[in-house]
């Protein structure tokens, strides 16, 4: 008798969710991506008790086919890359095809989508489908995820104070919602508004709907590039600081990612203008060509290996001291705000 069996589907998804779904806010990250990857406009996000009791996310994009509604929640499915060479130009915020059968397999999830006639509902309680039916729907997905980690007592225990995982929800939600000017987002938690933009495409606008106008206000335009790179976005004066980093946001065509060594180039970049133990608020988009980063090298995707990462640490540190240097320090106008 071999000893050796493949694991039944359900739990390997299980144990997969692990890497993927940590928290009630990598559940909102996943459905929120998404969204985006499915060209919506217009994403509300509606939570209660800090996620664990239910989590909403209504998107008005592509929407799903019936036809390809149950493979969505299959592993390894996706309708993001197809072969190899796909992987090393990846342009969407999605591909690995995890995110779906991860968060099934640890909740009850129901899944409402129309491509534009009919809908399909999926109900999904711990990654098998109880239910297919066609639903009235307008264009675009509605994901619902109730129950979480309802089968997985364990991690329940793992997570923080209701206070600490809403925390996390707000940062994430915050982060897309600089990281895509153009699309309009709303985050409502036990029937409060925390979040709401406008989706005009102003990233200054975005910057004050979440760190406020007086905050907007004292942040400038930075603008530089070399042959293999192109980074955008804003900084703060000098004299607009907090006490942690966490106030800057890195984003790689389009993706928020965590870097340590483009956080100390842009930091580096206030020369000795900060305090010690002081930050600046910043939103940095970096546009390059994807064949030199690799996005696959965690499953939640916000570490990535960027070749060439000397020069475009300094290309980031110069950007924002230029910027930042006495002659050039003529505010912008700002009348808009
Ligand atoms: P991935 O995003 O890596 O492809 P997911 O498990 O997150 O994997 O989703 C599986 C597939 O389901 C996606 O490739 C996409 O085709 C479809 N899908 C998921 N959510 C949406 C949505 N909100 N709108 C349209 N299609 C979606
Ligand atoms: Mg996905």
């Amino acid at each position: 008798m071999p000893k050796i069996h493949e694991l039944a589907s359900v739990l390997a998804d299980q144990i997969a969710a692990g890497e993927v779904v940590e928290r009630p806010a990598s559940v909102v990250k996943e459905l929120v991506e998404n969204a985006v990857d499915a060209n919506s406009k217009q994403i509300d996000i509606t939570v209660e008790e800090a996620g664990l009791q239910r989590i909403s996310v209504v998107d008005d994009g592509d929407g799903i086919a019936d036809e390809d509604t149950e493979m969505a929640f299959k592993r390894h499915a996706t309708s993001k890359i197809t072969d190899r060479k796909d992987l090393f130009r990846i342009k969407s915020l999605g591909f690995r095809g995890e995110a779906l059968p991860s968060i099934a397999s640890v909740a009850d999830v129901t899944l409402t989508t129309s491509t534009g006639g009919v809908g399909t509902l999926i109900h999904n309680v711990g990654g098998i489908i109880k239910e297919h039916t066609a639903a009235a729907a307008r264009k675009g997905t509605t994901v619902t995820v109730k129950d979480l980690f309802g089968n997985v007592p364990a991690r329940l225990k793992y997570l923080k104070s209701p206070a600490t995982e809403l925390a996390r929800i707000t940062d994430i939600v915050n982060r897309l919602a600089l990281s895509y000017p153009d699309v309009a987002f709303s985050l409502v938690h036990n029937g409060r508004e925390l979040t709401r933009t406008a989706g005009r495409g102003d990233l200054q606008q975005v910057i004050a709907g979440i760190y406020g106008v007086q905050s907007a206000r004292k942040m400038v335009a930075i603008n530089g590039s070399n042959p293999d790179f192109k980074v955008t976005g804003f900084v703060s004066l000098p004299e607009l600081t907090r006490a942690s980093r966490q106030y800057i946001s890195l984003l790689l065509n389009g993706r928020y990612i965590h870097n340590f060594q483009l956080s100390k180039a842009l930091i580096a970049g206030y020369g000795s203008k900060l305090m010690v133990g002081r930050y600046p608020l910043a939103v940095l988009d970096i546009k390059m060509d994807p064949l030199l980063v690799d996005v696959n090298v965690h499953p939640t995707k916000q570490e990535v290996r960027i070749s060439q990462e000397p020069e475009l640490t300094q290309l980031i540190q110069e950007t924002v001291f230029k910027r930042l240097s006495t002659e050039n320090l003529i505010p912008d106008v700002y009348n808009e705000l």
